[in-house]
């Protein structure tokens, strides 16, 4: 310790995980991820899917946190037993699964809305 300094290797900030970018230059979307709170806000909403127009249910107004959605999408699907996809805005879910989708997510503490 020459002159009692330290380096820090976060002079360009902290680096992302994901792209190896600065947080600031991050080009995977994972350094802006929203820290998720302990009671996330889930929003629920039915729609019709593309020409098929089967039914899908939508999880949304989720924390801007793609591992996080990603995680989720997954649990629904498995506790619904049903296709899903994790969107940019939330998760979908194949079929009419409202009620199901709102017990689950209570069940993990998120406040459900709609
Ligand atoms: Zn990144």
């Amino acid at each position: 310790m020459k002159d009692g300094k330290l380096v820090y290797s976060s002079a360009a900030g902290r680096i992302c995980r994901g792209c190896g970018q600065p947080e600031r230059g991050c080009r995977c979307g994972r350094a802006a991820a929203e820290p998720v709170p302990v009671r996330p806000v889930a929003k629920l909403r039915m729609e019709k899917a593309g020409r098929s127009g089967k039914t899908v249910t939508v999880v949304f107004g989720l924390p801007n946190n793609a591992a996080f959605v990603k995680d989720l999408a997954a649990d629904l699907k498995k506790a619904c037993g049903t296709g899903g996809t994790a969107t940019d805005d939330g998760v979908e879910l194949q079929g009419d699964l409202r009620e199901r989708v709102r017990e689950i997510l209570r069940a993990k503490g998120f406040q459900v809305k709609g």
